[in-house]
């Protein structure tokens, strides 16, 4: 029983990192129950002029909405009914990227050795302003940052320095998921120190966890008075087995959990959800029938952009629409995989990913929150060698075409670039252009 209430505990707890002053207490959702529940900051319903609405009193650096709603004329209280109907809105930008992977060839180039410590800062450098610009950023943290007693590797157990969790800070991302197939490279004790590092920064996490609790915890982060739920999984940890006394320590792909977790999520009252899936084929450009069955299905179960990763190579993405009981619709995104967005892996598009930049839109005075542009921003990783050693840089690959700012490049490295963009581009068209219609949704 005590692990009942434990359960129950536990889904209380919350992840919000700014705005969690937001005034407005009540339910807009008549059919929501509000047995049990935690305090919602649902929005209000239009008619109460809260000043608090532009809400980001966190210690977050995000900077104040520019279009947060002006307060209603001169604070009068009642005549509700004679003002003309001008909806709120709020707009907010979603970011994600793919893998990020700390291949040993990776390592000697950011070793500063005055300071005796990693430095992976310049990986980042050129992507940040894009980076910056996101209020949820994400990315896939494909290696255990367990630190040097446990002694750093690559393929196929990897451990990286704990430097790489300043630099995804450093980069821009504020969310970091890692229920991937590399999540036990090095045990529970792996899991338990990555958490540690990345918490104490100030990274949102998910997909892994060192306590029930923290495993059943709903992940909600709210930017500019929208709330996101936030879901992680991964299809496997390539055989190496959950520890007996912790099956939670990875988040693992299971329709059945997962439609719950939606529920769970929705019933606190969140205004969209985000599901990073690590699925599907290594290398394979597009997405098998088992990832766009799953995608499809978690979409129609409430879920409204998947963020995946895992083949190592970008695939397409697609937006779904979903009929909604009430006769409207729903739009949802599906990202089947953002490639890698740092490794040493090159040819064959492995050294190209792309960052992914999504409105959200919030109707304040509905409560309804919806997907607008959706923006594929490609990024190729730069590796140049000096002194024999490699160093490596994220290049939005477009913007440095343009801007003519790539250095130490051949013709022939021009003509790679330019190829791979058109493939990109083909893949991303690929399977956007038209919506996918879903029959139903599970809701
Ligand atoms: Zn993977």
């Amino acid at each position: 029983m005590r692990i009942v209430r434990l359960l129950g505990l536990a889904l209380i707890i919350f992840t919000i990192l700014s705005g969690c002053m937001n005034g407005a207490l009540e339910s807009d959702k008549p059919n929501e129950s509000k047995v049990n529940d935690p305090p919602i900051t649902q929005p209000d319903t239009g008619s109460d002029a809260n000043p608090s609405n532009s809400d980001d009193t966190s210690t977050e650096s995000d900077s104040p909405s520019p279009d947060s709603p002006s307060p209603d004329s001169e604070g009068n209280d009642t005549n509700d009914d004679a003002t003309p109907s001008v909806d709120k809105v709020t707009d907010a930008v979603w970011m994600a990227a793919g893998d990020v992977m700390m291949h040993m060839p990776q390592l000697p180039g950011a070793y500063d050795s005055k300071k005796n410590r990693y430095n992976f800062n310049p990986f980042f450098t050129q992507v940040k302003p894009i980076l910056d610009q996101g209020d949820w950023t994400l990315v896939n943290l494909e290696t255990p940052i367990a630190g040097k007693s446990l002694g750093y590797s690559g393929f196929p157990r990897f451990n990286a320095p704990t430097e790489l969790a300043d630099a995804v800070k450093y980069a821009g991302f504020d969310i970091v998921t890692n229920a991937n197939n590399h999540a036990m490279d090095r045990g529970a004790k792996g899991i338990e120190l990555t958490l540690e590092k990345l918490q104490k920064l100030g990274l949102v996490t998910k997909g892994t966890a060192r306590s029930r609790i923290e495993a059943n915890a709903l992940t909600i982060v709210e930017r500019k008075g929208i709330r996101m739920g936030l879901l992680a999984y991964t299809y496997g940890t390539n055989g190496i087995a959950l520890p007996v006394k912790k099956p939670y320590a990875v988040s693992m792909i299971d329709e059945a959990a997962m439609i719950h977790d939606i529920a769970q999520l929705k019933k606190a009252g969140v205004d969209f959800i985000t599901i990073s899936l690590h699925f599907g084929t290594e290398y394979q450009t597009a997405p098998n029938d088992k990832q766009k069955t799953l995608a499809r299905k978690l979409i129609a179960a409430g879920a409204d952009i998947i963020a995946g990763s895992h083949p190592h190579v970008v695939q397409p993405y697609e937006t779904v629409e979903v009929p909604e009981p009430d006769g409207s619709t729903r739009r949802g995104l599906i990202i089947y995989s953002m490639g890698n967005f740092i490794s040493n892996q090159r040819g064959d598009t492995k050294d190209y990913g792309v960052i992914f930049k999504v409105d959200i839109h919030k109707n304040v005075s509905s409560g309804i929150t919806s997907i607008g542009d959706v923006e594929p921003i490609p990024t190729w990783v730069q590796r140049s060698k000096v002194n024999n050693v490699y160093h490596y840089t994220i290049v939005p690959i477009e913007q440095a075409l343009i801007s003519n700012s790539l250095i130490d490049l051949t013709e022939n490295d021009y003509a790679s670039i330019n190829q791979n963009i058109t493939i990109l581009k083909q893949r991303f068209a690929s399977m956007s252009a038209e919506p996918y219609i879903l029959q139903e949704s599970l809701n």
